[in-house]
């Protein structure tokens, strides 16, 4: 039984490159994550801005 989405059940905006996961490797070898796949991996940039006032 297909979906409404038609024969396409990946989210519009996932990485076709993702594989199992994962997007390949940056210059320096690590391991990208695909954040649709594991958004519990994205990494946390922005600054904590409570602590100096
Ligand atoms: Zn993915």
């Amino acid at each position: 039984m297909k979906d409404r989405y038609g024969d396409d059940a990946e989210p519009r905006d996932h990485n076709p490159d993702c594989r199992n996961g994962w997007l390949g490797a940056d210059l320096d070898g690590r391991m990208i994550p695909c954040l649709t796949c594991k958004p519990h991996l994205r990494t946390t940039v922005h600054t904590n801005d409570f602590g100096i006032r």
